[in-house]
């Protein structure tokens, strides 16, 4: 396992600090606003959600967060680490050793198995094919896929192609992961599973867990949710028992 300065140094700082982060898009000659000024902090390990309507802002500042784009404004720190200013390469590297990152699509690549998928991220980075191997095996095995290991995604059931990306996303034991409306292509079912799994994942391994939803009932699984409006946190509220009626009235209170 690689110990950076960054890992060293995140003993104590707050998994997710940010501050005054704005982001535009440029769509021709017109300039798109998505991020507006956003503060938000997490201070403690455990599950959290980002809510709000459609368009406002959601993605972005999961993108932001999980390194895969550049604010034009602010802050973001991730456990003790500023990423705003790095470069391209800087950003990859981070990235993969520092961050999961969990898709709607799940990303897999199809022509390779559950277990090459899952260790992919750990082949770019140079870990040895046994000590690569004995991580993936150890995580499938976690996650209740552990006989799936050989199967290539065409073979998988969503839930179970959700949870090799899980186990992909998990193979450098990340202190951050960031999941972008994860069961968008799951059933419901099969979506709640994904929740507890996550919740579970996040008490258990002391880990912080930031899931972009639209679905309240996602939102009751986790300890806090933030709602984005306009590009702004309208309102960031503890879950406290709230069933997903309250969440979503609650929710939509923040933004009329
Ligand atoms: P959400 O995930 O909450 O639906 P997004 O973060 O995807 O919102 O988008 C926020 C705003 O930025 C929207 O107005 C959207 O149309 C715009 N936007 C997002 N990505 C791009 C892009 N690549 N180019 C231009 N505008 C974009
Ligand atoms: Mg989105």
């Amino acid at each position: 396992m690689p110990t950076s300065e960054a890992a060293k140094s995140s003993a104590s700082a707050p998994p997710i600090h940010i501050q005054g982060l704005k982001k535009n898009y440029e769509l021709g000659n017109r300039v798109v606003p998505a991020l507006r000024g956003i503060d938000l902090t997490i201070s403690d390990s455990g599950f959290y959600a980002i809510m709000g309507p459609s368009g406002s802002g959601k993605s972005t500042l999961l993108h932001l967060m999980a390194a895969l784009d550049h604010p034009d404004e602010g802050a973001i720190e991730i456990s003790g680490r500023r990423i705003d200013g790095l470069s391209e390469a800087q950003l990859t590297l981070f990235r993969r050793r520092h961050i999961g990152i969990i898709f709607q699509q799940f990303n897999l690549i199809s022509t390779l198995t559950a277990l090459e998928n899952i260790t992919l991220p750990a082949m770019l980075d140079g870990v040895s094919v046994a000590e690569r191997n004995d991580r993936a095996r150890t995580l499938l095995a976690a996650l209740g896929i552990a006989d799936r290991a050989d199967h290539r995604p065409d073979a998988l059931s969503g839930g179970e192609q959700q949870r090799v990306a899980i186990a992909r996303a998990l193979i450098f034991e990340p202190s951050v992961v960031f999941a972008d409306e994860p069961t968008g292509n799951l059933d419901s079912n099969t979506s709640r599973q994904m929740w507890e799994l996550l919740g579970k994942i996040a008490a258990d391994r002391h880990l912080t867990v930031v899931m972009v939803t639209h679905e309240p009932t996602a939102a009751a699984y986790c300890r806090k949710v933030f709602v984005l409006s306009d590009g702004l946190i309208a309102s960031a509220f503890d879950v406290d028992g709230m069933d997903a009626a309250q969440l979503a009235i609650r929710a939509q209170q923040s933004y009329r």
